[in-house]
């Protein structure tokens, strides 16, 4: 096996909206930046095709109150999603987020409807506007061109699997390359993981086409296994949510469905809007994220999204919408099947399991781990999260790596050396099991025994069957190909976080919205306001209960 190393002060590790930011502000300070991304930062991330949804607040627009604007928007879905995160992490983020939309403004991604500020979407009726309606269609070929602009090198189809930590913090990473046989040591001084969100822990809403996820199939919690496998801490792994779009059509982007959402008989389901109304949508989908389930199971569905009875620039409005949202592959389908957003209503569903764990930070992006930083679909959430916490981590990292001293190499040629045995044994072995056997016997054991229905008897259960199937990972896993190597190595990820879910939800001795214990059904006041933590002490999961940061 070739192998290669590579020298830099800031490693930025995925190539998708945070990453890329993180690159271009790094190098606007002067550091001399890496982007390694598995697969290629032009089409990569859940941010791919496009978005069009920017949590944003515009003074111009909302006034000069920050905190009025911050009260409106916990009445939101936001409420729940930035509810541990703490306080001053979502104030840095608001504050921050309308230079970003400038800043992406004035390279090139359309962040104004007709010449204006145009908000839309996420919102009550009659309550403040939260999110900037923008076209993202082109907002990964735009960054991508910025950080090459900037000066900083973007290594295509490489894959990082291992950070390099020790005393000193991180410093660097180890990754392959997913097309040839090229194993990569990076050193650097400093390091921003970036790698997005999580899926294929647990099964999607189609089994059989394991693809068919809210995010991209590749997105599979590399950072976050990697940040604890060096003593990052994470929290509320246990936690999961699900989300609801257009049934068998796993997308994200639930508020550019200008519709309402209605029963057979075409009555609303909820009780915000009655008529389609492409200001707002139809809230009762952030509300109540489980109510196309309940229908469902208890006979009264299916429901379904009606878009008919907007007028024509409405219907164009939603169209639009719907190809900056990267909805291309739908309306392809809609269209081959002569379905007509104008005529017919659309069914929707609730979807797969979506794990809510993700890397502790706070507001200035920091781990825990001296040099690592993190930002994007690992420590937050959303596009504006993404670009905010991106640009902070960016300079964070560069600020750190002018005073770090040069990445030694103590430590690193034997990390090298496990991970080339590793990569040779999954490799040369003749006979063994498919990363996808692999990774379907995951997601049932986690389904299973940790999912909806769960109680210490389960989890116990379940964790031992976990193991037991960990260990043949770690013995038969075969890969036939550069493509398989990468989802063998996605799925000793994705057994890793696995196991901190049981250890976890094993933990949580109460039920909590979706976190459901048959043994403790009742929500403990007394964690209210505490995150669950995990980090790896002397190779165990160490599990503590903290407060929210203030
Ligand atoms: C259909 C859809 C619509 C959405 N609509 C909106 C919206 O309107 N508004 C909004 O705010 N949010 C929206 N989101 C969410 C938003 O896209 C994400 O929150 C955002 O893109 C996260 O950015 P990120 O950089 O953290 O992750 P990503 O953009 O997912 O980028 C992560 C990158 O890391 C790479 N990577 C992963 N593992 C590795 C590894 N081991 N080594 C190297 N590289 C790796 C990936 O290939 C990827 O390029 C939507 C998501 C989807 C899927």
């Amino acid at each position: 096996m070739k192998t290669e190393r590579v020298e830099t002060d800031v490693l930025c590790i995925g190539g998708g909206i945070a990453g890329l930011m993180a690159a271009i502000r790094a190098r606007e300070l002067g550091a001399k930046v890496v982007v390694a991304e598995k697969g290629a930062t032009r089409y990569s991330g859940a941010g791919r095709i496009g978005n069009d949804h920017f949590w944003c607040y515009i003074p111009e627009y909302h006034g000069p109150d920050l905190d009025a604007f911050i009260k409106e928007c916990m009445l939101t879905q936001l409420g729940n999603m930035t509810s541990n995160l703490g306080p001053r992490v979502v104030r840095t983020w608001l504050e921050n987020s309308y230079d970003m939309v400038k800043l992406w403004d004035s390279w090139g991604i359309q962040m104004k409807h007709d010449g204006e500020w145009h908000f839309s979407g996420h919102s009550f009726p009659d309550r403040v506007m939260t999110h900037l309606k923008y076209k993202g269609a082109n907002q990964k070929p735009v960054l991508t061109d910025q950080a090459l602009k900037s000066g900083a090198t973007i290594m295509d189809r490489v894959m990082i699997f291992e950070l390099l930590g020790g005393p000193e913090g991180c410093t660097g990473a180890i990754g392959i390359d997913t097309r040839q046989d090229r194993l990569i040591e990076f050193r650097a001084k400093s390091v921003v993981v970036g790698t997005g969100a999580v899926v294929r822990l647990y099964p999607g809403v189609t089994p059989a086409v394991m693809g068919n996820n809210q995010r991209q199939f590749s997105s599979t919690g590399d950072g976050r296994a990697m940040a604890y496998r060096v003593g990052a801490e994470l929290v509320n792994v246990e936690l999961f949510t699900r989300h609801a779009g257009v049934k068998n059509f796993c997308r994200a982007g639930q508020a550019t469905w200008a519709g309402v959402c209605r029963d057979p008989e075409g009555r609303p389901i909820g009780k915000y809007i009655e008529e389609p109304d492409i200001r707002f949508g139809d809230m009762i989908i952030e509300v109540d994220k489980q109510i196309f389930e309940r229908y469902r199971q208890t006979g009264r569905g299916p429901v379904y999204m009606d878009c008919r009875g907007l007028t024509d620039a409405g219907h164009a409005y939603l169209m639009e919408g719907l190809r900056n949202e990267g909805n291309i592959g739908l309306l392809e389908h809609l269209k081959e099947e002569g379905v007509d957003l104008k005529k017919n209503a659309l069914e929707f569903s609730t979807y797969e399991l979506r794990y809510l764990g993700r890397l502790q930070t706070n507001e200035k992006t920091e781990t825990g781990v001296p040099g690592l930083f993190t930002a994007g679909d690992e420590s937050t959430f959303s596009i504006s999260g993404a670009a905010v916490f991106g640009w902070i981590g960016g300079e964070q990292a560069a600020q750190y790596a002018r005073q770090a001293a040069p990445a030694s190499g103590e430590g690193k040629s034997a990390k090298m050396e496990e991970t080339k045995h590793l990569i040779d044994a999954l490799q040369s072995r003749k006979n063994g099991h498919d990363w996808r056997d692999a990774n379907f016997a995951l997601q049932h054991t986690l389904t299973d025994y940790a999912g909806s229905i769960k109680s210490e008897a389960t989890l116990t259960a379940g964790l031992a069957h976990l193991r037991r199937l960990r260990q043949k990972v770690d013995t038969t896993l075969r890969a036939t190909n550069r493509w398989e190597l990468a989802r063998c190595l996605e799925v000793r990820n994705l057994y890793d976080l696995g196991e901190l879910v049981f250890a976890a939800a094993s933990e949580r001795k109460e039920s909590r919205g979706m976190f459901q214990r048959s043994d403790y059904p009742y929500t403990d006041p007394l964690l209210g306001g505490k995150l669950l933590t995990v980090k790896q002490v002397d190779g165990k999961p160490y599990l503590e209960w903290k407060d929210v940061p203030r």
